[in-house]
């Protein structure tokens, strides 16, 4: 089956009783048993749920994984799979992670006992160097938020697994419809499905796809044990969601290539980041291992000439908010909000700077983002 017909079909007909075309909400915390011990399936919804269940065979299908726990955010998700490691062990990972997963290994995890290495990824000979023997897992994210720096999934996969290092990636920049990790051996896929894969910003929620049999007993029972499972009504928006991945992110795509295209030619923009774009360095990467280009770009505005405050007062279409990948256009300065929690140093680090502008870009009309930017960036 192709994407487009997975996205809309799998997991989705399962309602015997009166056919419906939709998948039914269960909004029941627990479920009747026949006779002791013989249930119809489920007992519990923190547990398993039929309308959990649909969208997790949907996002493990698209993903190209054995299967899917979906968690009630994108963090429980990340949370959940850190759980797979121990106090002690050592994880690599990139020094350009979404803020919130950064939050998470820095300052959560690491005092209860967690090694973390951050480092630019794109060096995968620094990534084999920082391998020790406590090395359990590498996280990837790629492409990086915001710089939309590309991570070598085949290279840095191929090491770990000479090692028996489990590698994990968040895939929420490009959802499966542009970049579907397990094709390069990933063991696990995380996703924020609050972004592309609901797509309408209006729900939060987080998913795991793994691999193989040992790792789903393993999720599945952390995500129950730590109680972080999807709602069913949340998981019922995301499964309508998911259903139209494919024509979003091609049109977020296509407005996202328009504004880069803009904002690379305009005067008081210093640099765009974009995979889209022919500037991007590391071209060979992207068509090696990305089906498109997504719909999240980054500029460095020249503050010299337009004030950040000015800009951001221009901003009405382009909601100033945290969050991507929905319907409407959003845009945030990094270093002041989505990525605040990261601290000063390890900004700078990760070259954000206070200049720097993320925008995911909407299903407007791009006429209309293009205009509203033009006036924003006069001086
Ligand atoms: C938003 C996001 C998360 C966290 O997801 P929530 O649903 O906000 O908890 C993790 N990773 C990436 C790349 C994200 O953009």
């Amino acid at each position: 089956m192709q994407f487009e017909t997975k996205a809309v079909f799998t997991g989705v007909n399962k309602d015997k009783t009166y056919n419906s075309v939709i998948t039914p909400i269960y909004p029941t915390s627990t479920f009747r048993f026949d006779a002791i011990g013989k249930g119809r399936g489920y007992d519990y919804t923190r547990s398993g749920n039929p309308t959990r269940a649909a969208l997790e065979e949907n996002i493990a299908a698209l993903e190209g994984g054995l299967g899917c726990s979906a968690t009630c955010t994108g963090m429980a998700a990340v949370t959940a799979a850190l759980f797979l490691c121990k106090p002690g062990d050592h994880i690599i990972t990139g020094d350009d992670i979404y803020g919130g997963t950064y939050r998470l290994f820095r300052y959560v995890l690491e005092p209860q006992g967690y090694k973390f290495s951050y480092l630019n990824m794109r060096d995968v000979d620094k990534v084999k160097k920082a391998v020790t023997p406590q090395t359990k897992m590498i996280w990837i994210e790629t492409p990086s938020n915001p710089l939309l720096n590309i991570i070598d999934l085949a290279a840095i996969i191929s090491l770990a697994k000479k090692k028996e290092i489990l590698t994990a990636v968040d895939n929420t920049f490009l959802s499966p419809y542009f970049q579907r990790p397990i094709e390069f051996g990933a063991d696990l896929v995380v996703h924020s499905t609050t972004k592309y894969l609901n797509g309408h910003s209006d729900v939060v929620g987080g998913a795991i796809v793994y691999t193989n049999k040992k790792l789903e007993d393993r999720v599945r029972y952390l995500v129950n044990a730590l109680g972080v499972s999807e709602s069913p009504y949340d998981a019922w928006l995301v499964l309508r969601g998911v259903k139209t991945l494919p024509c979003r992110m091609e049109a977020h795509q296509a407005n996202a290539i328009k504004v880069a295209q803009f904002l690379e030619k305009h005067p008081n923009v210093k640099k765009v980041y974009y995979p889209g774009l022919k500037s991007h360095p590391q071209q060979a990467l992207i068509k090696k291992q990305m089906k498109g280009f997504g719909g999240m770009l980054s500029f460095e505005l020249d503050t010299k000439k337009v004030s950040l405050q000015k800009f951001f007062s221009k901003m009405h279409l382009f909601n100033l908010a945290e969050s991507l990948g929905g319907v409407e256009s959003l845009i945030e300065p990094p270093w002041f909000m989505s990525h605040a929690s990261m601290g000063e140093e390890a900004l700078k680090a990760s070259g954000i700077t206070k200049e720097t502008i993320r925008v995911s870009v909407g299903l407007e009309n791009a006429k209309d983002l293009i205009k509203e930017l033009e006036q924003a960036l006069k001086p």
